[in-house]
Order: C-alpha cells, then sequence, then structure tokens
C-alpha cells in the first residue's frame, strides 16, 4: 500500500505536462511511498504521449488512458478508482492549484482529518467568470441546506482511504465529486489558497461543460427546485382565484366591460412559460433517474499501467 497518491486528471494540456512533471517530482521527493496517476480523459494532442514518456521515466508515476473525453469530473472518478495510497489527493494538470499546497494538506489530513478541502481565495480569472463563481457556490449552498457544500471548494483536496473507499462505491452518475465528497462525512477542514493563473494554454472547460458541472451540483444534491415549482404554483393560482372573483364581480354587479386581449395574452404566455420551466425542472430529475437506470459505467478505460 502506498502512503499517498496524487490524482492528476489531463485533457489535451500538451502546454503544461512538462512543467507538470517538474513540479510533481519535486513532490515525489518528499515521500518514498508517494506515486502520481495521470488519467488522460482522451486527449487528441501529445498529451498521452508525454504521459507514457514520463511513466517511463519514472515508477512511481502511472497513466490511466479513458477510451474518449468524459469529463473532468469522470476522469477524477477514475484516478480515485486507480488510487492506492493511503491518502489520495487530486490536482488539476494546469498548475492552478499548487502542489505545495497539496503536500500541506496532506500533511494536514496526517494530523487527524478525513478530507483537508482547498479553498479559494482569490481566483485569478476575468471579471465575468469570477462573478459566476461567486454566485454559483452561493447558490448552491443556499440549494443544499441540510449537507452544505462548502463555499469557493472544488475538487482540489487530500482524503483519506476510508473516505475514497465510500466514494468510489456509491454508483451515482453524473458525479459531482466535491459534492460526493462533502455529503461522505466525517472530520472535513477547509484549507485556504490563492488559485493561481492556468499555466500554459487554454482552459478545457467549455461553457457547456461549465453548465453541466453546475447542473449536476444542483440537481444532485437538492430537491429544492422542485419545491419551488410547487410554490410558485400555489403563489400563481392563488393570485389567479383572486383575479377570478374580481372578473366576475365586475360582469354580475356592474356595466362596466372588461376590455382586453392585451393583458389576456400575455397571461397566458406567463403561465405557459412557467410551466415550461417547471417541465424542465422536473425533466432534469427524470433525465438523472433514466441515467441511474441505463447503469452505464462512468467512463471506461482504454489501457492503463501496471
Ligand atoms: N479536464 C478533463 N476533462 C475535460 C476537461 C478538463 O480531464 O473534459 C481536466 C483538465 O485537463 C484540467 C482539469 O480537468 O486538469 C481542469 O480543467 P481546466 O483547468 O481547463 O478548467 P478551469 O480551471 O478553467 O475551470
Ligand atoms: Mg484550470
Amino acid at each position: 500500500m502506498k502512503e499517498f497518491s496524487i490524482v492528476v486528471p489531463v485533457y489535451n494540456e500538451e502546454a503544461v505536462l512538462p512543467e507538470l512533471e517538474r513540479r510533481l517530482l519535486a513532490l515525489l521527493k518528499h515521500g518514498d511511498s508517494f506515486e502520481v496517476i495521470l488519467v488522460d480523459d482522451g486527449s487528441n494532442d501529445a498529451s498521452r504521449s508525454i504521459i507514457q514518456e514520463i511513466c517511463k521515466r519514472d515508477v512511481r508515476v502511472r497513466f490511466v488512458f479513458l477510451s474518449r473525453n468524459f469529463g473532468h469530473q469522470a476522469a477524477v472518478s477514475a484516478g480515485l478508482c486507480a488510487a492506492r495510497g493511503q491518502y489520495v489527493g487530486v490536482i488539476d494538470a494546469d498548475l492552478q492549484d499548487s502542489p505545495d499546497a497539496l503536500l500541506e494538506m496532506y500533511r494536514k489530513a496526517k494530523s487527524g482529518f478525513d478530507v483537508v478541502y482547498g479553498v479559494r481565495q482569490n481566483r485569478k480569472e476575468g471579471i465575468f467568470k469570477k462573478t459566476a463563481y461567486f454566485v454559483f457556490y452561493r447558490f448552491l449552498s443556499f440549494l443544499t441546506q441540510k449537507n452544505k457544500i462548502p463555499l469557493d471548494a472544488g475538487d482540489f483536496s487530500v482524503m483519506s482511504r476510508r473516505v475514497v473507499d465510500v466514494i468510489n462505491n456509491l454508483p451515482e452518475r453524473n458525479r459531482f465529486v466535491r459534492g460526493l465528497r462533502s455529503w461522505v462525512g466525517f472530520t472535513q477542514v477547509g484549507f485556504p489558497y490563492e488559485r493561481e493563473k492556468r499555466f500554459a494554454g487554454e482552459t478545457k472547460y467549455s461553457v457547456r461543460k461549465l453548465f453541466k458541472l453546475a447542473y449536476d451540483g444542483i440537481f444532485s444534491f437538492s430537491y429544492i427546485p422542485l419545491s419551488f415549482i410547487s410554490a410558485v404554483g400555489f403563489v400563481v393560482s392563488t393570485v389567479s382565484f383572486v383575479g377570478i372573483v374580481v372578473v366576475l364581480y365586475f360582469k354580475i354587479f356592474t356595466n362596466a366591460s372588461i376590455p382586453g386581449f392585451a393583458s389576456t395574452a400575455t397571461i397566458t404566455l406567463f403561465l405557459g412559460g412557467i410551466q415550461m420551466l417547471s417541465l424542465g425542472v422536473i425533466g432534469e430529475y427524470i433525465k438523472r433517474m433514466y441515467e441511474e437506470v441505463k447503469n452505464r459505467p462512468n467512463f471506461i478505460i482504454e489501457s492503463e499501467s501496471k
């Protein structure tokens, strides 16, 4: 059994891999039985051959190649399954999260915590992305009231063997790893750190992928959207009932005629909109149920080192 496994998801990161190797090897100096697991998430640049060379140079680095691009969360899940360490760390390939901080988190975990998760103090991103992240994490925290997912914490973390075993055995699809990690419980503590700029290359998270991640966070960990629909339905029916009474009063007891093609049309459209929105919310839950029932694996391993 290894002491510490470091899981790194990699998707088209040829520009950062040489620097990543240098920084990780510096980390490996601190422990004889540390290992690194590079999970390639179906890259179509030179990442795979670079990874294979790194693994040849150092036996403490292993690779897992997925059969296609399954997404960051699936790649992290694949790495967690492959890890053999007493403690397992997760870090992005682009060096936005510092390997030195990971080492400190590992030491902190060994001092008696099951989960040490990185909390981003400051992001060096554009104002739009920064605001979006800020709002999303607060919204998610509001939605997950019973089992709060910590604010501004990503997948950058160190977990104990028992936590990793529990997470690996959760059959859930559309994994939102940081949510599952917090859901598991045990002793968890945040570790504040500065999030750097990406070392090289472009972000591998397209807007579509970011939205999928946000949706997985919300719909896999909260039922509040469903209660919200019921609440909106209740308010709208109450208001319209009062409206009906008022209209009937005018019709029966006065001579006033109530004109209003425009008002009728807007109200109909408004209600149509609310109904479609509600169907969409319900649809998100049904989609998730359907995916659970199909029971397809979260990722497929094409090849891995011994
Ligand atoms: N990644 C992945 N599969 C994907 C997208 C990203 O394995 O489909 C990896 C990527 O190589 C990186 C990490 O996930 O190591 C985080 O991605 P990125 O840094 O591009 O996201 P950002 O930091 O911009 O949110
Ligand atoms: Mg990044």
